[in-house]
């Protein structure tokens, strides 16, 4: 079943620093603070569109456990009525791992917060700091530990492609965050935004922002190692937005960047399948049918690719399939193909 959130925002309100790449100050200042009113009318609006039981009320954009405590107290008791049998399943909320403390975990357990996750961007120091991020490598394990004391679940958030990362720097944040065992992690691909450090150093040539290809190589892998060890990949990419297609100066960013990285998985993987068959025969190459449009690739551009590699193959659904399998069939002329996987 698909996770369901009803998002509040809460803009950057309480945040002693500013990030390179944020542009929450920016929007902040155009934008009313959020009270308990406005976030009960939210859920209020959200059950009577019937979003389901399992949906948690999701107090994202900020960071939630630095903003002022009276009106993080506020928000946390505006929602409560909407939180049990009939309603929805709990609160999660984003915060700076410099923002948690043992005294906020009580407080957030007492108002009934189920996940916590935290912005990491990166696990190295020199990167962190480039980017005014304003805590370490070691606040985040720090938080870590101290959240794993409490039965939350732990999101983690990093952002490849910051000012200062490398291929190699990536890999590592990415291996760092998988060790810290968190239950769920978002990928964002750093965006340059208007109003942000970033924008400025992009235009005077001083920041180059990942190229989307390299970006959705880079995140298939990166989401192919958190799964292998368990941990569910939550969001790759920024979500669609107005917002975001407004702002948006450079970076990868894609409305459909997940589906880029899982066409680059599956082209991947079915590459490594073919590569033992004789070219001069013909192929039906199968997956799992949610699976076809992300093998296919957009426009048809995967296809295209391995036709182009000199794969005489058509791409079909086969129900029996599940998840990422694919297997190919050798078109026969008479009588049946043999099928490998
Ligand atoms: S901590 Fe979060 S909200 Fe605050 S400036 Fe950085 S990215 Fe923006």
């Amino acid at each position: 079943m698909k996770h369901q959130n009803i998002a509040i925002f809460v803009p950057h309100l309480g945040c002693p620093n500013q990030c390179s790449f944020c542009n929450q100050r920016h929007i902040s200042g155009q934008q009313c603070p959020v009270t308990g009113e406005e976030a009960a009318r939210i859920c209020q609006e959200a059950l009577h569109q019937g979003v389901g039981e399992q949906a948690e009320i999701a107090f994202f954009g900020g960071s939630f456990t630095a903003i002022p405590r009276q009106q993080m107290l506020e928000l946390l008791t505006a929602v409560q009525p909407y939180i049990g049998e009939g309603k929805f399943s709990g609160i999660r909320i984003s915060t700076r791992p410099d923002g948690i403390d043992e005294e906020i975990l009580q407080l957030l357990q007492q108002y009934r917060v189920k996940a916590i996750e935290l912005g990491v961007q990166s696990m190295d120091d020199g990167i962190l700091q480039k980017n005014h991020r304003g805590h370490t490598a070691a606040h985040v394990k720090e938080a870590v530990a101290l959240i794993r004391k409490y039965p939350f679940q732990l999101g983690l958030q990093f952002m490849p492609g910051l000012d200062g990362d490398t291929e190699e720097s990536m890999r590592a944040t990415a291996l760092a965050v998988a060790e810290l065992r968190p239950d769920t992690v978002r990928i964002y691909p750093t965006i340059v935004l208007e109003g942000t450090e970033l924008a400025q150093r992009y235009q005077a040539g001083l920041y180059r922002p990942l190229e989307l290809e390299q970006a959705v190589r880079l995140c298939a892998d990166f989401l192919l190692l958190f799964e292998e060890q368990g941990i569910r990949v939550i969001r790759t990419g920024l979500h669609a937005s107005e917002t975001v297609e407004n702002q948006r100066i450079a970076g990868p960013y894609h409305p459909a960047f997940r589906e880029l990285c899982e066409s680059r998985i599956l082209y991947t993987k079915a590459l490594e399948l073919l590569k033992e068959l004789d070219k001069t025969k013909a192929y039906h190459l199968f997956c799992a049918p949610q699976r076809l449009s992300a093998l296919i690739g957009q426009g048809g551009c995967q296809r295209e690719r391995l036709l182009e590699q000199g794969y005489n193959i058509k791409i079909k659904p086969l129900p029996e399939l599940k998840g990422r399998e694919l297997s190919v069939q050798e078109v026969q002329r008479k009588g049946s193909g043999s099928r490998c996987s």
